[in-house]
């Protein structure tokens, strides 16, 4: 069932879902279901997989040539949502980006999911590779996640790449990207609203924010969404705290503030048990303030740990 239909359907009633990242290469489902089993009893109807972009590697030649390699750590996000629907009976969210992909390749991917049965899409643009350091797209492939929208709603209407027969038309639910401290590298509040407007405009049915620790940051967002015309349904990004190193590694690779209350609370901290536990309550009292807001749903990003979700999740659902 689409996304949208999960939220219309709980009736105003806050779901819990939440995101898992597919194993590394060489482990297997078990470490999967191992971390999804204990978050199934606050029944998720839909579960998010992420997809992970090949990286380049140079390696020297004994010969001293060099060598590009292509390798990609966390393959199978198509087998895991396979996975997922076959034993749970969830909806399985994949994530597809445009990095790396050409539109035949995207083309390929959409009707892998669409014979799977799956019935959500979140697109999204996708970062830089390492080695690269700006992102740059696929040069027979989309350079915005409102492009690769786009495309998922011609197959909507039966428009493939190269043909078009209605009867072959999916059905996806499509879902994209919304940033309440913007995007890193828009230049400023209005212009990242302007562009994820555009994505909405392209097909989008709904939006998963970044994780985010100010739940202010969170409602000036909806506001100046829902002042820009954007209807759809906005489901609130969240990741506890665990480790102390957090407070600089998150900053920095997800672009957002740490509130000064929480840092000072982190910094008391004599060992990361206790960040996990400072981690733990900040989630809960965010969480509880954003379902008396009425927010649709509460993602958790996982990141292949769910005993802290587990917990905040009894004091919610
Ligand atoms: P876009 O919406 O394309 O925007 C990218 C930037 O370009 C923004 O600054 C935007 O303002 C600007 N922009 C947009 N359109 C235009 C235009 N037409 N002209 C000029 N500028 C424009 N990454 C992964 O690799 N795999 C994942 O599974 C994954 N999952 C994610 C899930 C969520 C909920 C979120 C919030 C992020 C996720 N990401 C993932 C990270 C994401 O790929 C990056 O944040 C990426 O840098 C931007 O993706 P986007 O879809 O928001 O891009």
């Amino acid at each position: 069932m689409k996304v949208i239909k999960h939220i219309e359907k709980a009736k105003g009633n806050t779901l819990f879902s939440f995101e898992i990242l597919p194993p590394k290469k060489g482990e297997t489902l078990q470490t999967i279901f191992a971390n999804i089993d204990p978050l199934m009893e606050f029944n998720p109807p839909f579960i998010d997989v992420t997809y992970h972009r090949e990286e380049y590697e140079y390696k020297e030649l004994p010969n001293g040539l060099i060598q590009k390699i292509v390798t990609r750590k966390r393959p199978g996000t198509v087998g895991i949502c396979a996975a997922l629907q076959h034993r749970y009976g969830v909806d399985a969210v994949p994530h597809l980006i445009c990095g790396g992909f050409s539109k035949e390749e995207t083309e390929n991917i959409l009707i892998d999911f669409n014979f799977l049965g799956i019935d959500n899409v979140l697109v999204l643009r996708g970062d830089a590779i390492k080695s690269e350091g700006a992102f740059h797209p696929n040069v027979q492939g989309h350079s915005y996640a409102s492009e690769l929208a786009r495309q998922v709603v011609d197959m909507n209407q039966g428009k493939y790449l190269h043909e078009e027969y209605s009867q072959g038309a999916t059905d996806f639910c499509i879902g994209v990207a919304g940033y309440p401290e913007k995007h890193f590298e828009s230049p400023n509040l209005d212009t990242d609203l302007y562009y994820l407007k555009k994505k909405v405009n392209a097909g989008a049915d709904y939006i998963v924010t970044q994780l985010f620790y100010n739940n202010q940051k969170y409602f000036d967002f909806v506001d100046r969404c829902r002042k820009a015309g954007i209807t759809v349904p906005i489901i609130p990004g969240i990741k506890p705290v665990s480790v102390k190193k957090h407070i600089t590694v998150l900053p920095n690779i997800f672009h957002i503030d740490i509130p000064q209350e929480l840092v000072l609370e982190l910094e008391k901290c004599k060992d990361n048990k206790s960040v996990y536990e400072v981690g733990i309550e900040w989630s809960i009292q965010q969480c509880r303030e954003l379902i008396d807001y009425g927010v649709p749903v509460l993602h958790f990003y996982s990141m292949g740990r769910s005993e802290n979700i587990k917990r905040i999740a009894k004091e919610l659902f």
